[in-house]
């Protein structure tokens, strides 16, 4: 790895002296600059600091190397009088039992763990026992008052088993404006049922599974849930888990719902439409699964500049620190997932965001620096943060996050994530037409990357969130070329150990403008009177409106 060379500290803010004294007043005033990220970057991503994995060396390093860099800013502590925010998880290995049986008015089937089925829990008992439960079908397990939309109506599923689709019952119909046709909503992800199915009571929750609306195969649930798995530690909080979690194939649900006398063909059509009645499918189940523990805890780490007229009210940017540790060696032999990209480079925006806001006059707000843990685990550090909120949500104006910067040069876009979501996004945009840029739909909507970095968490507890991800307009060469980078970044260096900081491949120009496009929208908030809300037809809408006048 290369040696972490000497920022201009001077000069840099020396010029910004210069700008600030000849611009207009809420202009663009603090210059971002590519020695603000790249010695982060360098640091944070070098073999030193181990792949940054919670609970590790890593991890120790990582945290210090920012608290150290907040503090030596002049920011202060974000947490009371500390730069840190413990978070208490546990990890869980679940090994189910080789078999689950059946029971139907016809006879007994046995379904095979692994190959029909996959199971796991988030309970911590050594042992889960379920004993002919009733299975009750309840179509996608969507309740969206938006949409008019309760599949949980008119039907008691405590202490059962739901069995329910993937996605959203959009999804493949051409029916734009059913949810969102095409376009994934937060309804159509497994970790959403899950928690809806947990909400109503269920024993226990299996989704079936289908290439297509899941977005993957079921080789990869077999792989990734055959392992120990990160949770919050919930001991002593009054919070109901299903005793287990799962998939189970088409084929096999098709022949369960044979079994319940239910046409296949059927019940898909049936399940897309809002009068749809959830039923017991007559059959029971019965399995069990040993449960291994671990408990430890990692931390978040948090600074702020403290408004100078409403400094109760925040805006709060953030950026996952984590990454994969060692893991198994690619074909050169290297097994340090030293994650450059994902999430270095974020972290880096973060300390270059605190550093451009502490070299302005005092924002009227206060801006927070929220560097969260685990979020290769699940979203870990900054659920933790959204149960446990330092800052009030009726007083946390917006949440913006960061999560891989652009590494390939100025783009003429940027990709907006979660387009129609927020009031954010209105203003990113004329932040963007400002500098004669502009943005663009993620070329993926149906993968549903809204749902699947930190500011999600925000948005789940209402908080406005806005996720920008790098464009694809090349500034010189155009959209094919800037799509062919991305292409590749994702097929030869995305969660491998060669996503490893190199300036003869990386290029930090894009990133600077992005990163200062990030700075221009928090400071337009932070010196505002303003409250963005969530648009209509956004998930999020009713939960921010339930506690906001
Ligand atoms: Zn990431």
């Amino acid at each position: 790895m290369k040696k972490k060379f000497p920022i201009s500290l001077m000069l840099s803010s020396a010029f910004a002296l210069v700008y600030l004294s000849c611009s207009a007043p809420n202009e663009t005033l603090y210059p971002i600059a590519k020695s603000d990220l790249e010695p982060h970057l360098i640091t944070l991503s070098s073999d030193d600091f181990m792949g940054r994995m919670p609970f590790t060396e890593g991890e120790t390093k990582t945290i210090a190397y920012l608290e150290n860099e907040f503090k030596s800013m002049g920011l202060e502590p974000g947490n009371g009088d500390s730069y840190f925010q413990d978070v208490p998880m546990v990890s869980i290995l679940t090994t189910p039992a080789p078999q689950m049986t059946i029971q139907s008015q016809k006879g007994k089937m046995v379904l095979e763990g692994l190959k029909d089925y996959v199971l796991w829990t988030q309970r911590t008992d050594s042992l889960v026992n379920f004993d002919d439960v009733e299975l009750v079908f309840a179509g996608f397990g969507i309740v969206a008052p938006e949409y008019g939309w309760d599949d949980y109506k008119n039907i008691d599923v405590k202490d059962k088993i739901v069995v329910i689709f993937i996605n959203d019952p959009g999804f493949g119909t051409e029916e734009k404006s059913l949810f969102k046709g095409n376009t994934m909503t937060y309804y159509g992800r497994w970790t959403y049922k899950f928690e809806e199915a947990a909400r109503h009571g269920a024993l226990g929750c299996l989704i079936v599974h289908n290439t297509i609306p899941a977005g993957y195969g079921f080789n990869v649930i077999q792989n990734s849930w055959n392992a120990t798995k990160l949770y919050l530690d919930q001991r002593g909080k009054e919070k109901y888990q299903a005793a287990f979690e799962g998939w189970i194939t088409l084929p096999v649900a098709n022949k369960l719902f044979e079994l319940a006398g239910i046409n296949e063909r059927e019940i898909l059509g049936k399940a897309r439409k809002p009068d749809f009645q959830a039923f017991p499918m007559n059959l029971k189940a019965s399995s069990s699964l040993e449960v291994k523990v671990k408990y430890d805890v990692s931390k978040n780490v948090v600074a702020k500049i403290s408004g100078s007229k409403n400094p109760e009210e925040t805006i709060i940017y953030t950026a996952h620190w984590d990454h994969l540790g060692f893991g198994k060696p690619d074909e050169t032999g290297d097994s340090l997932y030293n994650g450059a990209l994902d999430n270095a480079s974020g972290t880096a925006a973060l300390l270059a965001l605190a550093k451009a806001f502490k070299s302005e006059k005092q924002p009227e707000r206060t801006v927070v620096f929220l560097s969260v843990t685990a979020e290769e685990q699940g979203l870990w550090g900054s659920a933790y943060y959204a149960e446990n909120p330092i800052y009030p949500k009726e007083k946390t104006v917006a949440n913006i996050n960061m999560d891989g910067v652009n590494p390939y040069g100025k783009m003429k876009d940027v990709s907006l994530i979660g387009i129609g979501q927020s009031d954010l996004e209105d203003l990113l945009n004329e932040e963007l037409e400002k500098v004669g840029r502009y943005s663009a739909a993620e070329p993926t909507p149906s993968a549903g990357y809204y749902f699947r970095s930190d500011h999600f968490n925000f948005a789940k507890i209402g908080i406005p969130a806005l996720y920008i991800g790098t464009g694809i307009d090349h500034f010189e060469k155009g959209k094919e070329y800037g799509k062919e980078l991305q292409d590749n970044y994702t097929a030869e260096y995305y969660h491998k150990p060669s996503d490893e900081y190199d300036p003869s491949r990386w290029n930090l120009d894009g990133a600077v403008e992005d990163v200062q496009l990030l700075f221009n929208v928090g400071k337009r908030l932070a010196n505002s009177e303003v409250w963005p809300g969530w648009k209509q037809g956004s998930e999020f809408k009713a939960i921010r409106d339930s506690y906001m006048k």
